[in-house]
């Protein structure tokens, strides 16, 4: 259970820190464009043609905002990806073997599941992997 359980974490907190970073990249573009097409009457046209022309100085290096958009995107999307693969990390192997913290009786199942109502003494619980088997 506990290598599942810093693979989860870690995999959790890498994708939900992607996505944030890109939100963040993302909110804070719009913040700084929006005051200069919401007037128009095309805001996603004039949006466009704003974010090619319009470059963030980071000091050593000019990025035009379009670039920044695309890499908060490809950050999100990057995030969402390391999500699902964790979630196939945490469900891999056809079976595995738990065992239940309370009554320590073992039972097979096709998917680890972080809570899982144990089959002996039907409590709720945080079973251990035992074993992984493909
Ligand atoms: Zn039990």
């Amino acid at each position: 259970m506990k290598r599942i359980t810093i693979h989860y974490v870690t995999h959790y907190v890498l994708g939900f820190a992607l996505c944030l970073v890109g939100l963040t990249v993302l909110l804070a573009v719009l913040w700084k464009a929006w005051p200069n097409v919401f007037a128009s009457q095309d805001v996603l046209s004039a949006l466009e043609v704003y974010l090619w022309a319009d470059e963030f100085d980071f000091g050593f290096y000019r990025l035009k905002l379009m670039h920044l958009v695309m890499m908060g995107a490809g950050a999100i999307v990057f995030g969402v990806l390391v999500l699902a693969v964790r979630r196939q990390v945490f469900y891999a192997g056809e079976h595995v073997l738990l065992q239940c913290p309370f009554c320590k009786n073992q039972w097979k199942v096709s998917r680890a599941k972080a809570q899982v109502e144990c089959p002996h003494c039907l409590q709720f619980v945080q079973p251990t992997l035992v074993k992984t088997r493909k």
